[in-house]
C-alpha cells in the first residue's frame, strides 16, 4: 500500500527545512520517491552552499510543452512562536486539521503531487510532466533564481503551463509584486567627540540620505499605478561605535516592491540618481549596491492552465498575491506561472500552521485531473 496523502505530508513535515538549514535530506527523499514512479532526476546545487539544491524531476516525452508543478521545500522559522506542540511532528486534530510547520506553506501541495501522480500510468503520457522543487524561496527565491539562470545559460525552456501550489485557498493568482533589497554604506572619519572637526560623521551623512530616500518613497507612491504605488521601505540602519566617538561608518538597508510586470532596473537607476544628489557632509562618502532581486510576476489572463484550473477554483476571478513567489524567476524560462493551492496564507508563517485534510485530498484529486487533461 502506498502511503496516504496525509502520511506523506507527515513525512515531509518531519524534515525541519527552515531556510537557514540544509534541504539535502528532503531533496533526496523526493528524488527517490519520484524516481521510483519513473521520473528522471536532476539536481541543481547552489554553488555557494553544498547543503542547498533544487530537484527537477521529469517524465514523458521531452519538448512537448506539458506541465510544470512547482513548490519550495524550505519553511519559515518557528522560534519565538507559541506552538502548542513540536512544529515538525504533524498532528491531526479531531476536526481534520493537520498541524505543523509547512502544512499550508507549502508541503501540503508537494504531498498532493506525490499522491495525485502516484495514481497515474506515466508510460502513457503524451506531454511531459516536470516537477520543480526549490530551496530558499522564503528568503528571497534564491533557489529558483539560480535554477532559472542555469537553464537560461543552456537555452533550456520549461513547459509554459506552470502550477505553483502556494496556499491560496484554491483561488488562481496570476500576478504579484517583486522585491529588491539595496544596501547603502556611508563612510566618514572617526575622531574623539571633543574634536568633531577632525572627523566626518557617517551617521549625519546617513540622515541626509534617509531624508532623500523618504522623498523618493513619497514620489513613488504617487507616480505609479496600483493601490500603494511602489512601496519603498527603509528597513534597517546601523552605525557608530560609542557615544564619544565620531562615527566613521553607517549602513542603511532598504527594500522596494516593483509592481507586477514592472522591471527593477529603471527603479534602481532612479534610486541611484536620488543618492547621487544627496549633499553629503565634507569628508563623507556613499556607496550603494543591490543585495538581491526577486522578480515580479504578471501572467496573462486566459492561459491554458487557467482554463484547466478554473473548474476546480473556489472563486472565478483571478487575483494578485500579496507576496513574491518563485513564479517571477520561472517566467524567465518559458513558464506562464499561476499560483494556486490548498491551505490559507493567513495561517502560514504562524504558530500552529495547519491545512484541512479535505483541502489536501482535494488538491491531490486536482493534480491528477489537471495532468489527465493536459498531458494525456
Ligand atoms: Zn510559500
Amino acid at each position: 500500500m502506498p502511503p496516504t496523502c496525509p502520511q506523506d505530508l507527515a513525512t515531509l513535515i518531519a524534515f525541519p527545512t527552515v531556510s537557514s538549514r540544509p534541504v539535502t535530506a528532503i531533496a533526496a527523499f523526493l528524488a527517490e520517491r519520484f524516481e521510483a514512479m519513473g521520473f528522471s532526476i536532476e539536481r541543481f546545487d547552489d554553488p555557494r552552499d553544498a547543503t542547498k539544491t533544487n530537484v527537477v524531476c521529469a517524465v514523458g516525452p521531452a519538448d512537448t510543452d506539458g506541465l510544470v508543478l512547482s513548490g519550495h521545500m524550505d519553511v519559515v522559522p518557528t522560534e519565538g512562536q507559541p506552538w502548542t506542540s513540536d512544529p515538525f511532528v504533524m498532528r491531526t486534530l479531531a476536526n481534520g486539521r493537520l498541524v505543523g510547520r509547512g502544512t499550508a506553506d507549502m508541503k501540503g501541495f508537494i504531498a498532493a503531487c506525490l499522491s495525485g501522480i502516484s495514481r497515474l500510468d506515466l508510460r502513457k503520457l503524451k506531454r511531459q510532466i516536470v516537477l520543480v522543487w526549490t530551496h530558499d524561496e522564503e528568503v528571497g527565491c534564491h533557489g529558483s533564481a539560480h535554477l532559472a539562470q542555469t537553464l537560461q545559460l543552456t537555452g533550456r525552456k520549461l513547459p509554459s503551463a506552470c502550477w505553483i501550489g502556494e496556499p491560496t485557498e484554491f483561488q488562481i493568482l496570476r500576478q504579484h509584486a517583486g522585491h529588491v533589497g539595496v544596501e547603502i554604506a556611508l563612510t566618514g572619519a572617526a575622531a574623539h567627540s571633543a574634536y568633531p572637526d577632525l572627523g566626518a560623521n557617517a551617521i549625519v551623512a546617513a540622515g541626509r540620505a534617509v531624508n532623500a530616500l523618504d522623498e523618493l518613497a513619497a514620489h513613488w507612491r504617487q507616480s505609479y499605478d496600483g493601490p500603494r504605488g511602489v512601496p519603498l521601505n527603509i528597513g534597517n540602519i546601523g552605525g557608530g561605535a560609542a557615544i564619544n566617538i565620531v562615527p566613521d561608518r553607517c549602513i542603511i538597508q532598504l527594500g522596494f516592491r516593483p509592481l507586477p510586470g514592472m522591471g527593477h532596473e529603471g527603479l534602481v537607476s532612479q534610486l541611484q540618481r536620488c543618492l547621487d544628489d544627496v549633499r553629503l557632509p565634507d569628508g563623507t562618502a556613499l556607496k550603494s549596491h543591490v543585495l538581491r532581486v526577486t522578480p515580479s510576476l504578471q501572467t496573462r489572463e486566459g492561459t491554458p492552465l487557467q482554463t484547466l484550473l478554473s473548474p476546480h477554483a473556489a472563486v472565478q476571478e483571478t487575483g494578485t498575491a500579496g507576496y513574491a513567489t518563485d513564479g517571477g524567476n520561472l517566467a524567465r524560462v518559458g513558464c506562464e506561472p499561476l499560483i494556486y493551492g490548498p491551505g490559507s496564507i493567513q495561517v502560514a508563517h504562524q504558530a500552529d500552521e495547519y491545512i484541512d485534510t479535505a483541502a489536501l485530498l482535494l488538491a491531490a484529486d486536482q493534480v491528477e485531473a489537471v495532468i489527465r487533461s493536459r498531458c494525456y
